[in-house]
């Protein structure tokens, strides 16, 4: 039996990544949706190439270009967000939730209010809403399997053991390419020195992420939500080569690691078969060639993004709604060249104070926090480019 895949955000590096593996095996698996933003002729490639049935742009604008693209093909065009929530609902078992941003909130609760495996990849949607989206995991049969590098390591470690047989987990950072660069080189840090990841190829958001640390701090509390365990109970070490993607230590002292490539096409080959494993083009580990690994400590004053997410975990209540939201507005405002670097972790800080939300109860409520923080950073970038 073939398993029915859809991807939201096919056009993305995730998304592509996961197209790669599917046409590789395409007797493993049958495309049922594909999404996009705004790449109509990425989206219809893809849909061509696959044999898609649906295939979904999210910008209504699009919709006339990407029919005619996609004439002549079995495969129905549709926009808008009506039609995303069809495609992460519809007939596919296996979801890969790979939109980047908050704006893959609703398409991912409604994959999981269908009772869908999600592979996720979109982590703000986790960080906005967090046990609001176990929860409705829990409560529909739905799986959710970690596709973030780091989170699929722990996911592979831990396989099966108890939560009360882990002491800790310790996820890994590349550091980002500013490990090593002193407070006034960061201060002047460009959009295009921002976005170079010395390891990983990805999308500008989380490459920009990835620079602040803001990633990692993401990462933490999506750790939090995905198994469990409070923030004292999650690390942060800084591991540059990227060849070991994150540990879990268990209570008999044993500290168990996955250690690989870097290459997306793994974490997500996991998610795709499991639990089974497939076959996979990443490059194999050689590990007498890379001949070292170091380890450090996160330095919090060059990267306060990190020391901000841990405490918005802490906090609980609507904080990480804010931080996540205050944080997509800033990196944007960075990447358009309209703000300094380091002014992306201080429109976070700043955002976070003036936050008096309650926690969300409900989707409605943390899109309106959501919408509410985009609405407030967007007034403080225009006070300070004035
Ligand atoms: P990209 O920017 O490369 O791709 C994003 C995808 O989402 C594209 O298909 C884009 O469409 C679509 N999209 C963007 N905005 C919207 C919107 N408002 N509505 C609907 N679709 C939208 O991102 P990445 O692939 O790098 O990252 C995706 C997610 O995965 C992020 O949450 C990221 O943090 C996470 N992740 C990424 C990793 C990586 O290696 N890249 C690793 C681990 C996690 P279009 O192309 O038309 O703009």
């Amino acid at each position: 039996m073939k398993r029915r895949v859809s991807i939201l955000g096919a056009t993305g590096s995730v998304g592509t990544s996961t197209l790669d593996l599917i046409e590789r095996s395409p007797e493993r698996f049958e495309v049922i949706a594909l999404t996009a933003a705004t790449d109509t002729r990425g989206l219809a490639d893809a849909a061509r190439r696959t044999g898609a049935r649906l295939a979904v742009i999210a910008d209504s604008s699009r919709l006339t270009e990407l029919e005619a693209m996609l004439a002549g093909t079995d495969c129905r065009a549709a926009a808008g967000s009506d039609a995303l929530m069809e495609a992460a609902a519809g007939e596919a078992e296996w979801v890969m939730a790979a939109i980047v941003g908050c704006a893959g909130l609703e398409p991912v609760m409604a994959a999981l209010e269908a009772g869908r495996t999600v592979a996720l990849a979109n982590k703000e949607a986790l960080v906005s809403a967090g046990a609001l989206m176990t929860e409705a995991a829990a409560r529909n049969g739905a799986t959710i399997l970690p596709v973030d590098s780091e989170h699929n390591a722990i996911f592979q470690c831990l396989a099966g053991s108890s939560r009360e047989q882990v002491s800790k987990l310790i996820l890994t950072a590349s550091g980002g390419p500013f490990r090593t660069s002193t407070e006034p080189e960061i201060r002047a840090a460009t959009p295009a020195q921002a976005v170079a990841h010395p390891n990983w190829s990805m999308g500008a958001k989380i490459s920009v992420d990835s620079a602040t640390l803001m990633n990692k701090g993401l990462e933490l509390i999506e750790a939090h939500h995905l198994f469990g365990l409070p923030s004292e109970r999650i690390e942060v070490l800084i591991h540059p080569q990227s060849v070991v993607h994150s540990l879990v230590e268990f209570i008999d002292g044993s500290v168990l690691a996955q250690l690989g490539s870097p290459d997306m096409r793994v974490p997500i080959a996991f998610a795709l078969t499991w639990p089974e494993r497939m076959a996979t083009p990443a490059e194999r580990l050689k590990l007498a060639q890379i001949g070292k690994l170091e380890f450090q400590e996160p330095d919090l004053q060059r990267f306060p993004a990190l020391r901000m997410a841990r405490q918005a975990l802490e906090q609980g209540g609507a904080a990480p709604t804010v931080l996540n939201a205050a944080n997509e507005v800033a990196v944007a405002t960075f990447l358009a060249g309209r703000i300094g670097f380091t002014e992306v972790p201080e429109l976070v800080e700043q955002a976070l104070e003036r936050q008096t939300s309650l926690a969300p109860s409900s989707i409605e409520e943390v899109i309106a926090i959501d919408l509410e923080t985009r609405k407030a950073v967007g007034a403080m970038i225009e006070a300070r480019c004035h």
